[in-house]
């Protein structure tokens, strides 16, 4: 029997290595961390799971639902309403319909219907599957101008998707930015989540990979050996000890920073091609409480010091505590990086209590990803990492593959599943 190593314990990890003992091949998993899950893990509070960040869904997520149904995990689909919280005058308006868009008093009353207008055509553009790929080589801010116009772009695009990528809309892809809108927008307002989380799914992955193949955890991969041009093994280390194990496929679905660490012999062109791939940290929290402080479920941020929260429990009200996140991607030079946690949590709170007075807070986390997603630049379509890579028997697949889809779920199983395809056709 062929043996694989899947490196990365995150869903794509999982589903790959689950899809590939399904075809008959003998799987080992390597994890960094002491939990499985990667972005979707979870934390234990008074015998409750819960998520580090909500993870949830939309009905088109067609290859995560595909999974979730295969092991019959109850789904909850839910009313998602969204607003725009102004830290200029402290307000927040309600931004979910065609109405909340009439009313929104931040822009003129022409500019307004010239928004709804762009909203409904992305919708129109869901329901066509427009695709956007005549927009591959242009940036996100000369497409919103020339679809919108001026004013618009610069006092709600702008402030609105800077706050929530910290990266300038004129560095974004146009592709991804249409894609994103058109998918959002165009799907209303019921959003999915699995009952209890995202860790349900991943311990029944876990449970049916562990029955006769190993998951290691708390275990850093450090290099790829590579012979002629052909993966040999990998070394790794758990505890101490460095050990060495050798596989005839490896995959990897680390992210390429890290990737790129334990490879070092890529041909030339490949190595500037993924060295060219840039990562957004994200600084979040996990906020439980007893108090609401908003009647929506997501709350987006402009003109503040964070890109949004999510008061989770809003939409899921199938929580001990009231659960509210506060989200915030950050550029690769934000300072914010490198403030300790107390910092941040007193930096947020203060965000907070401005807005919507004191309340108390029974625990607050604060949740840090180095590489929480790739940034879809104007170059990554030229980037997109491939599953086949041009060293043999080593492939690729993670939320990094799937372009211009957001990067999600979704994405992370279908990037497992083709991995595990195109291996179980070339070995
Ligand atoms: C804040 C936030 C909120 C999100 N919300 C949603 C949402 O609501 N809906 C949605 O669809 N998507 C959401 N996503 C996206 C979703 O989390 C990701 O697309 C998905 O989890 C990616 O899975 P992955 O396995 O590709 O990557 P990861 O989860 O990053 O997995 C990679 C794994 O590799 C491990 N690893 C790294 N280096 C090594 C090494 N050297 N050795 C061994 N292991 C290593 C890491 O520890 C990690 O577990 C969100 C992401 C973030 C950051």
């Amino acid at each position: 029997m062929r043996n694989v190593a899947v490196i990365g314990g995150g869903l794509t990890g999982l589903t790959c290595a689950y899809r590939l003992i399904q075809k008959g091949f003998a799987v080992d998993v390597f994890e960094l961390q002491d939990a499985l899950g990667g972005l979707c893990r979870s934390f234990s509070f008074h015998n409750e799971k819960i998520p580090y960040s909500p993870h949830q869904f939309f009905r088109q997520d067609l290859y995560l639902l595909g999974l979730i149904n295969e092991f019959s995990l109850p789904i909850y689909w839910g009313t998602s309403v969204a607003a725009i919280y102004d830290g200029n005058t402290n307000r927040s308006f309600r931004l979910t319909s065609p109405t909340d868009i009439l009313n929104f008093s931040i822009l003129s009353p022409i500019d307004r219907l010239k928004l709804g207008l762009f909203a409904a055509r992305l919708r129109l553009a869901k329901i066509t599957g427009e695709k956007y790929n005549n927009l591959s080589r242009e940036n996100a801010a000369s497409w919103l101008r020339r679809e919108t116009n001026d004013t618009i772009c610069r006092n709600f695009f702008e402030p609105l998707l800077f706050n929530k990528f910290s990266i300038p809309l004129a560095h974004l892809s146009a592709e991804w930015i249409a894609t994103r809108l058109r998918e959002e927008l165009g799907t209303g307002r019921v959003w999915g989540y699995i009952d209890g989380g995202m860790q349900s799914l991943i311990d029944e992955l876990e449970s049916r990979i562990s029955l006769h193949n190993k998951i290691y955890t708390s275990c850093s991969v450090r290099k790829i050996q590579i012979e002629r041009r052909q993966v040999r093994a990998i070394e790794f280390v758990q505890g101490k000890k460095l050990e060495k194990k050798k596989y005839s496929a490896i995959v990897s679905t680390v992210p390429i920073p890290q990737l790129l660490s334990a490879v070092d012999s890529f041909p030339a062109d490949f190595q500037s091609r993924m060295s060219s791939i840039d990562y957004s940290p994200y600084i979040g929290a996990v906020i439980l409480c007893s108090q609401k402080l908003t009647k929506y479920h997501v709350s987006y941020y402009v003109n503040s010091d964070i890109g949004g929260i999510n008061e989770f429990t809003n939409f899921y009200r199938r929580h001990e505590k009231h659960i509210i996140y506060v989200f915030k991607y950050l550029n690769n030079s934000d300072r914010l990086w490198d403030k300790d946690d107390i910092s941040i949590e007193a930096a947020y709170r203060n965000t907070l209590f401005r807005a919507y007075g004191q309340f108390r807070i029974d625990r607050m986390l604060i949740v840090r990803e180095k590489y929480a997603s790739p940034v879809f630049g104007i170059n990554y379509p030229q980037a997109v990492p491939p599953i086949v890579t041009p060293i043999k028997g080593l492939y690729l697949a993670g939320m990094f593959s799937v372009y211009p889809k957001e990067r999600n779920l979704d994405s992370a199983v279908m990037a497992g599943e083709k991995a595990a395809e195109i291996i179980a056709k070339y070995n």
